[in-house]
């Protein structure tokens, strides 16, 4: 007896018939409207009669959008692997993941040699897909970079790009009755597909036994392999007249023990008949799911999906995985999974995480959350990943990651309010919004996440003139730590409101937020390249320049350390935010003077080409020492200071980025970002081995500064917490904490002590 307890699957093994490709077709289409998983297509390319498999199941799969479509099963001899894995990634993603690999080892010899391909004795045909199935695995395995190379005996291949990836983890179901190509099965594949016109119901017990051993032998878990069945010469009936050749009662009453004694899952019907499809689908599948099922429940069978014993071996300790709630389990990530590469690290840090969960709505949050907050294991947020301390990754505990939930949503164009999702990125928010005129304060990156930098601020282009993102922002939705889901703004959950904008991070998971976007389309970006020698000098005029400028001015600039026989350089992003090009070139001139000019120019561009572009996966570019401040006024001792940090050479890239105008208008208590007259945000970074170096230069800044915006900063120990929220927004954090989250689910990032 055995059962692999897979979900029952139901399917159609359809005539590839040449003559009347629509009939063939719609039958497909058939199969779907029965509510049928799959429909699968024998290939035979000698066979004049039939419509080319390939083409045909591309034609299918664009005319259904459920059904899963197979090839049942592809003829490898005249299929070349490298092209093949291409096409079945491509034909994946073209039917966002609705394609499943059926493969044969070869028959019709003669047939095939007629082709043009070689001829192969059993052993060879056996030891050629052997081969194959790793080649096209390799061309799937995007997470590695270098080329696929492949010496083997029967398939060689030097030097070829990966990818595409598919849409999902395809299947390969190879079709096998002997014990050689059982033994591949077993060892290689995630799927047999025999058929019962080759093979007895009787031989189907001591085959799964060659599988299962050649599983076992090769370190796999026998349920990782599904177990498929052409059913062929059945016929619905009044009466019983044999095997599977009766009324639809019959057929459950047969099937039910090929399912729980021989552990068959998927039944691919070879039928041409649309009546016998719809009953099928309509009687025989919901009624033997639901016989399955019962039968399943009494003897305890394990179900679920099986994830393969190399992922399992991956596993790090202290997480439940099985216990995910189902939904989830489908979308979470472990190592070993394909895709991890793309998850395990952020913009900064390389992480190894235990699980990555990437939830899609509010529910799966609350049950990402309830299923971590159980584990004994570290918990991390992510939005955007482009967290500058490197908190929204970790090594062997649970991501929470935001990325999906990523909706950009205009409510109302004419007031500019928009909604947007913690997993969206600034770059697309700012294309998305250009297209109604509009725009919304963030920060200079594209890459940057909605979530991280919502929660903290948003120190941006736009600052001056519109404010910190904060500052536009007029509600949120979050899930606290008790897995409620709110919607909190001014009226409702003040207190939590007000955390949220400054230190969201310790407060709860952000879904999305409400903001009033301004009207705004575009603007004239200046941007001038200095000789920065005289540093203090340079500095102290761009701190005069820019604090005089007009609010529609924001400036931004980048700073490195003299080198290579020439002093310090300065590179300025100066953004005016409006249309008014006199104006603005009146409000750019005087940028002229900041110093020595090496290069300038001057343009009107839409505000998201003024951003960094790049929203692609993550590699982690490794974590630098970052120190962060905040400068009233670069005054002429503060400029001093702010140089000789420059010139020490220890500090790689020094950034000051202007705040004030219209980040000043808001009161200090009003959010839990307090900084609300300073003009400058400082940050210096440096490489890690320097830390103590670097902690004594900016001992000598700290006088000239006041507060700091935790964004930018590395350390993130109780010094900090103090400097980043003054004393009265941290006591009120502390209480807020107490209330909403006492046991510190949320101490990832910065985290502040509940009040006793
Ligand atoms: C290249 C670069 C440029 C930058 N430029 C600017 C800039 O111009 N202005 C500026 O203000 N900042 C800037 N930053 C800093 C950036 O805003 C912050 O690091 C921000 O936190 C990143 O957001 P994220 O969602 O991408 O980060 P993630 O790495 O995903 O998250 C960082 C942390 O934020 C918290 N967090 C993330 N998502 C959520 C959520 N949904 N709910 C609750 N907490 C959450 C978590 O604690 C997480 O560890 C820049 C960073 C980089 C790397």
């Amino acid at each position: 007896m055995t059962d692999y307890g897979h979900p029952l699957q139901f399917g159609t093994f359809l005539t590839p018939a040449a003559e009347d490709p629509d009939r063939t077709v719609r039958l497909a289409e058939t199969t779907e409207e029965a509510g049928l998983d799959l429909a699968t297509f024998q290939d035979h390319p000698y066979n004049p009669d039939f419509l080319d498999t390939w083409t045909l199941l591309s034609w299918v799969a664009a005319r259904t959008s459920r059904l899963r479509v197979a090839g049942n099963v592809l003829n490898l001899p005249l299929r070349p692997p490298a092209m093949l894995a291409q096409a079945a990634a491509s034909l994946d993603r073209l039917s966002s993941g609705r394609f499943e690999l059926g493969l044969g080892a070869g028959a019709m010899w003669d047939a095939i040699a007629g082709m043009g391909s070689e001829r192969l004795t059993p052993g060879q045909a056996v030891d050629s897909l052997g081969e194959a199935i790793d080649l096209i695995r390799q061309v799937w395995d995007t997470d590695t970079d270098a080329p696929v190379r492949v010496e083997g005996t029967h398939h060689r291949v030097a030097g070829m790009h990966r990818g595409p990836e598919p849409a999902h983890r395809i299947g390969i179901h190879v079709g096998a009755y002997k014990p050689r190509m059982l033994r591949l099965v077993g060892t290689k594949a995630e799927g047999w597909l025999p058929s019962t016109g080759y093979m007895q119901i009787e031989d189907l017990a001591p085959a799964n036994r060659t599988i299962d051993e050649a599983a076992h032998e090769a370190g796999r878990d026998p349920r990782e392999i599904r177990r498929a069945l052409n059913l062929m010469g059945t016929a619905l009936t009044p009466r019983k007249h044999g095997f599977l050749q009766g009324p639809p009662e019959q057929w459950v009453e047969e099937l039910l023990p090929l399912v729980l004694e021989q552990g068959i899952s998927t039944f691919v019907l070879g039928t041409d008949d649309s009546r016998t499809i719809h009953i099928l689908g309509e009687e025989i599948a919901p009624a033997l799911r639901e016989a399955v099922e019962r039968e399943r429940r009494s003897a305890g069978t394990r179900t679920g999906e099986v994830r393969p014993a190399a992922v399992l071996a991956a596993r790090r300790e202290g997480i439940d995985y099985d216990g995910l709630p189902g939904p989830l389990r489908a979308r979470s990530v472990e190592p070993g999974d394909r895709g991890y590469e793309r998850v395990r690290h952020t913009y900064m840090r390389r992480g190894r995480p235990g699980l990555v969960l990437r939830p899609r709505d509010a529910d799966q949050v609350v049950h990402a959350l309830g299923h971590a907050r159980e584990q004994d294991v570290e918990l991390h947020v992510r939005s955007g990943g482009h967290g500058i301390s490197g908190t929204s990754t970790n090594d062997g505990g649970i991501v929470l990651d935001l990325s999906a939930m990523n909706a950009v949503e205009v409510l109302d164009p004419t007031t500019g309010r928009v909604r947007l999702g913690a997993g969206a990125r600034w770059g697309r928010v700012a294309t998305e919004l250009n297209g109604h005129g509009l725009a919304l304060s963030s920060g200079d990156h594209g890459g940057v996440g909605v979530g991280g930098l919502a929660t903290t601020g948003g120190v941006g282009y736009l600052g001056r003139s519109h404010g910190l993102t904060i500052d536009n922002v007029t509600a949120a939705e979050v899930v606290t730590a008790d897995g409620r889901v709110r919607r909190v703004d001014a009226a409702e959950d003040p207190d939590l409101f007000w955390a949220l904008r400054g230190a969201g991070a310790n407060v709860g998971v952000l879904l999305s937020v409400e903001a009033t976007a301004a009207r705004l389309g575009e603007v004239v970006l200046g941007q001038f390249v200095y000789d920065a020698t005289d540093t203090a000098g340079f500095l102290r005029a761009w701190g005069e320049i820019t604090e005089s400028a007009p609010r529609e001015v924001t400036a931004f600039l980048t700073m490195g350390p003299p080198g290579g026989g020439r002093g310090a350089t300065a590179q300025a992003m100066v953004v005016y935010a409006g249309q008014d090009t006199d104006a603005a070139v009146r409000s750019l001139e005087p940028f002229l003077k900041a110093g020595p000019v090496l290069d300038q120019r001057a343009q009107i561009a839409p505000y998201p080409a003024v951003l960094v572009p790049g929203e692609g996966h993550h590699q982690g570019h490794g974590l630098p020492i970052s120190r962060s401040g905040l400068v009233p006024h670069l005054d002429e001792t503060a400029s001093q200071a702010v140089a000789d940090l420059l010139n020490t050479g220890d500090v790689q890239l020094m950034q000051l980025r202007q705040v004030g105008g219209a980040v000043n208008d808001v009161p200090a208590d009003a959010t839990a970002y307090a900084h609300r007259h300073q003009n400058f945000s400082l940050a210096a970074m440096a490489p890690p081995r320097l830390v103590g170096r670097m902690d004594e230069h900016w001992a000598r800044v700290e006088p000239y500064l006041e507060g700091m915006y935790l964004s930018f900063d590395t350390r993130t120990g109780p010094g900090v917490l103090e400097k980043a929220f003054p004393a009265p927004t941290l006591e009120r954090l502390r209480r807020i904490k107490h209330r909403y989250d006492p046991e510190g689910v949320f101490n990832s990032n910065f985290p502040v002590p509940p009040a006793a």
